[in-house]
């Protein structure tokens, strides 16, 4: 039979835009903060019961609406933002589409509480998309909204919903990165009841960052202010030596706006220049103000990312404002120290491709023989073996954390040893780092922690595992956080979660200053039951051998250096 073409209800419109729009819990959050921040709300309140699904409140004391407004904001592509097109070049609010509340409300029970200043207020209930009951209500010059039961008609859609508390570190993330786009804006996030996040800082990004992102954060960075023209750009970049290896610490507001913009990270890797690895991202939080119609926001539904109309000039200004407030910074801090270099020998290189740590292959083929391995030393942070002819030199910072990293995977599945704390160690952490905390605590613990959480951000820390050092829980905790924000929004991630957690731990591990033979001998001894003795677990070698061959090279003049010698 042929189809016959016919348009399609409201609802399902708004059904489809909302499948666009609302891809989560977080999204909602996201839409009505944006809500709230465009009607000049100074204090936004964010709660939430089981991960959003349950019910999420938005309370604002921005300019609130009027009746007829009231009604009209849950219609579609109703908007206070824009009226012409041409104001599509110059948009200066976060909204402008007019479908967030038509889409959240097809999808949810949704209640409007406003009212403005000195006015009553009104209150509506939508259900599917229509408003069902509508009366007078008490509030102040201000919105409330609340959504319920998301997704309850869209069960394909709340089905691929994360856990709780996957969707609870989602809206953690989204709630932080709003807080730092609007540093003068006082932020509250309640989850089951319990306070998350909870602003005070007036005066500007630096303490923003402090209180959302941790004291780590800022004092690893530096501060950069640039203006020319109407370019003004300010924030903080992290040293040099502060780099990742991804860019969950990057934040980027164009306009307050947060947005993914791949130009711009690239140009403020370009002002780092030959400071940083390639395969290293420096952390950042930037604030650019931008002339409006450089910006084009147009082109993404959930306005997560935009072009630029002259994305050149901007990205030119970013780098250059990069490298000054580096060159101005860096003068002020010692540089980071030289690597240690003593001679080059050339590695015989056996393992050829760089393994990581998971990649396990033929390592376990070793070529030496137990009995003709003998210890001949240590000179600084390697220790010196020999077999037959051949030299080994051992890397004890790589053995270790490769032998520390194994050790936590294995044990954790049975039980990791704990060294109890005769004082508790009292400690504080940022919002998100809290949170993290606390989401993956029972992963946490198994590496030989235990932790109790106390008043919000603060945990009392009464037993750690035995070979990280009492001055450096904090650090190795707000280390685990920061890894741990990988997972936000993914799924079945407990094996990953683990090997990262304990690659943190394990990085933390020192080996002793001094070994004497016998503890030379064990310490190889364990390096070598290792599943992956050759490298570290971040790919690094933790020996290599030395042929009569590599020694002699070193004496000869003209001598070739081959690739991947260094140590
Ligand atoms: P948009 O933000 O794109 O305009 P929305 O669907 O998000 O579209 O909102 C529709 C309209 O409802 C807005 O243009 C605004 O006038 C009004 N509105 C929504 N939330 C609030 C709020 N918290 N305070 C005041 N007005 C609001
Ligand atoms: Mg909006």
């Amino acid at each position: 039979m042929q189809p016959t073409i016919h348009l399609l209800s409201d609802e399902t419109i708004n059904q489809i835009a909302a499948g666009e729009v609302i891809e989560s819990p977080a999204s909602v959050v996201k839409e009505l903060v944006e809500n709230a921040l465009d009607a000049g709300a100074q204090k936004i309140t964010v709660e939430i019961t089981g991960g959003g699904l349950k019910l999420i409140r938005i309370i604002d004391d921005g300019c609130g609406m009027h009746r007829t407004d009231l009604r009209l904001s849950v219609v579609r592509h109703a908007t206070s933002k824009i009226t012409q097109p041409q104001d599509l070049f110059h948009i200066e609010t976060k909204g402008f589409r007019g479908e967030a509340l038509a889409s959240i409300a097809s999808i949810s029970k949704m209640v409007v509480m406003t009212a403005q200043e000195g006015a009553h207020g009104d209150l509506i209930e939508v259900e599917k998309g229509s408003i069902v009951k509508e009366r007078a209500c008490a509030r102040n010059k201000g919105t409330t909204i609340e959504i319920r039961s998301l997704f309850y008609n869209v069960p394909a859609r709340r089905k691929f919903q994360k856990t709780a508390a996957a969707i609870s570190a989602e809206i953690f993330r989204t709630v932080t990165v709003m807080g730092l786009s609007h540093p003068n804006v006082q932020f509250e996030l309640i989850s089951n009841g319990r306070k998350a996040i909870k602003t005070v800082s007036k005066d500007g990004i630096e303490s923003r960052a402090k209180e959302l992102l941790g004291e780590e954060f800022v004092s690893g960075s530096f501060p950069l202010e640039f203006e020319s023209g109407e370019f003004r750009f300010s924030g903080l970049i992290g040293a040099p030596t502060n780099n990742r290896n991804n860019k969950l610490g990057q934040f980027l507001f164009l306009n307050q706006r947060a947005v993914a913009c791949d130009e711009v990270s690239e140009a403020v890797r370009e002002g780092y220049a030959t400071r940083l690895d390639e395969k290293r991202h420096p952390i950042f939080l930037l604030h650019l103000q931008l002339p409006g119609d450089l910006i084009d926001v147009n082109v993404h539904p959930q306005k997560l990312q935009v072009r630029l109309r002259n994305p050149e000039l901007v990205c030119q200004k970013v780098s250059r404002a990069v490298g000054e407030a580096l060159a101005k910074s860096i003068k002020k801090v010692e540089l980071p120290k030289v690597e240690f270099t003593a001679f080059e020998p050339v590695a015989v290189d056996y393992s050829a491709p760089l393994l990581k740590e998971n990649i396990v292959e033929e390592e376990q083929e070793l070529r030496f023989d137990q009995d003709l391995v003998e210890v001949m030393g240590q000179v600084g942070r390697f220790l010196l073996l020999q077999e037959g002819k051949e030299m080994i030199l051992v890397d004890l910072h790589a053995a270790n954390f490769r032998i520390i990293f194994e050790d936590l995977i294995e044990k954790s599945e049975s039980k990791a040893e704990k060294q109890g704390l005769l004082i508790p160690l009292e400690i504080e952490l940022s919002s998100i780092e809290s949170a993290m905390v606390l989401t993956h605590l029972d992963a946490i613990e198994a590496l030989g922690f235990t932790i109790l959480s106390r008043a919000k951000g603060h945990f009392s820390v009464e037993a750690i595992p035995p070979f990280v050092s009492e001055s450096e829980v904090k650090q190795m905790l707000c280390d685990m956080a920061h890894h741990l924000q990988e997972f936000i929004g993914k799924q079945d991630y407990e094996k990953e979660r683990q090997r990262a957690l304990a690659r943190s731990a394990a990085r933390f591990s020192k080996p002793k200053n001094q070994y004497s033979k016998e503890e030379a001998k064990r310490f190889f001894d364990r390096l070598r039951a290792c599943a992956s003795p050759l490298h570290c677990p971040k790919g690094n070698k933790t020996m290599v051998h030395v042929t009569d061959d590599t020694i002699e090279n070193l004496f000869r003049t003209n001598q070739k250096t081959t690739e991947g010698a260094s140590l």
